[in-house]
């Protein structure tokens, strides 16, 4: 989701079947799931690690629809065409160049072949829990809460075989069955342009730069602390659009790295040579006797913000979440593990960790920290061998360089 600047807090919302959460994150991070291991291992694949969400990549795999319903008095998508055909084909141009932001990242599995032809649909209420991918503009929802300007709801499997409505049945743990992205219809102060429309409406904000975040949520993603990233969960300012506007030579030109890099991490291409660089390591407090008593077995530090930077330009590379690891069967290990993979070979980097106490905090990345435990206090019968507590987020340690090249 993304709130505008004046305000913050916490509701992008992501749905863990059944389980409504609020989904955040920093550095690229990914909504988690664990699968149910209470199922046959044939259908939970029988370990408690947690797993991406995540769509599938195969051709025409991510069929979007969009309603055409649009709010009109006011008017809350503002068009440089102003004839009603010239009006939809303007929104519908703005959505595929944002889904063209995501499918243009090299080394990925995720190419322009994976999204299907987007479709319209005229209902305005066309967001549901129906297993359809939809991006509705007026249709109202308890999470427009004051500040929120969008948000996704986001399903994701966690057990093979499961279905919503009439969308397909999962055949991988962690694929996303559902994905709505909203935008507020209802607040009179809020309104949203087009790339063509925007520079006459200076205090609209930028509908394209605003999808593009959502589409985002909607192929996994939580948030990311990095100020420059997509997923960073503030919204540009109305009248300004994040960074640079795609174009037909970079049409991922408003990505950040940290971005593309997460988009690697998920949608892993492994054909790719270029991407396969991968630095890990433990965050542990240099006083064991600092960490939490509660819940046991934490033995590094949670939550860390760890960043990768280019250590010849200096440029943030990539972002992360740090403190666990998990070994099939699970659960999740509070160990102070970190890992950023996909990173280019032939550079050299600087990792640093520091504590997510600034403006984006742990509750902006929920969904890539509740969600890594579930136990019978969440979960009714889970097996106790695979149950884990999440703890407390680390903001009290001192920003440190881990490593140099
Ligand atoms: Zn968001």
């Amino acid at each position: 989701m993304r709130k505008s600047l004046q305000q913050f807090a916490a509701v992008c919302v992501t749905l863990l079947f059944t389980l409504w959460s609020s989904t955040f994150a920093y550095g690229y991070a990914f909504n988690e799931i664990v699968p149910d291991v209470r199922q046959p291992a044939n259908v939970s694949g029988g370990s408690a690690c947690p797993v991406a969400s995540h769509q599938l990549t195969s051709p025409a795999a991510i069929a979007f629809r969009w309603s055409t319903a649009l709010g009109t008095n006011p008017a809350t998508i503002l068009t440089q065409n102003q004839t009603p055909n010239g009006s939809l084909n303007e929104i519908e141009q703005a959505i595929q160049q944002s889904l063209g932001v995501w499918s243009n990242v090299s080394g990925t599995t995720l190419t322009p072949s994976s999204i299907a032809p987007l479709t319209r649909v005229t209902a305005s209420n066309s967001c549901g829990s129906d297993g359809i991918d939809s991006i509705c503009f007026d249709q109202p929802d308890m999470a427009f809460t004051p500040g929120v300007l969008a948000f996704t709801r986001v399903i994701t499997a966690d057990q093979i075989g499961i279905q919503l409505g009439s969308g397909p049945s999962a055949t991988q743990v962690g694929q996303i069955l559902d994905a709505d992205v909203y935008f507020n219809p209802s607040d009179s102060m809020v309104t949203f342009a087009t790339p063509a429309a925007l520079p006459a409406n200076p205090k609209a904000y930028d509908l394209e730069s605003l999808l593009t975040h959502e589409l985002g949520h909607a192929l996994g993603f939580s948030h990311s602390a990095v100020w420059s990233a997509m997923m960073y969960p503030f919204a540009p300012a109305p009248g300004t659009y994040t960074n640079t506007r795609p174009t037909t030579q970079q049409p991922d030109a408003p990505l950040s790295d940290d971005d593309r890099t997460g988009l690697r991490v998920l949608y892993h291409n492994p054909t790719d040579t270029q991407f396969v660089g991968s630095i890990q390591g433990r965050i542990l407090p240099a006083n064991p006797l600092s960490l939490p008593v509660s819940p046991p077995g934490v033995t590094g530090v949670f939550g860390a913000h760890v960043v990768a930077v280019d250590a010849t330009t200096g440029a943030v590379v990539a972002g992360t979440l740090g403190g666990w690891s998990c070994q099939a069967p699970g659960p999740v290990q509070f160990d102070g593990t970190y890992a950023i993979n996909a990173l280019a070979v032939n550079h050299s980097y600087k990792i640093y960790a520091e504590p997510l106490n600034g403006t984006v905090g742990p509750s902006a990345v929920s969904n890539a920290i509740v969600p890594l435990c579930r136990n019978a206090t969440t979960d009714p019968g889970w097996p106790p061998l695979q149950a884990c507590v999440v703890p407390q987020t680390d903001l009290e340690f001192t920003a440190a360089e881990l490593s140099s090249p």
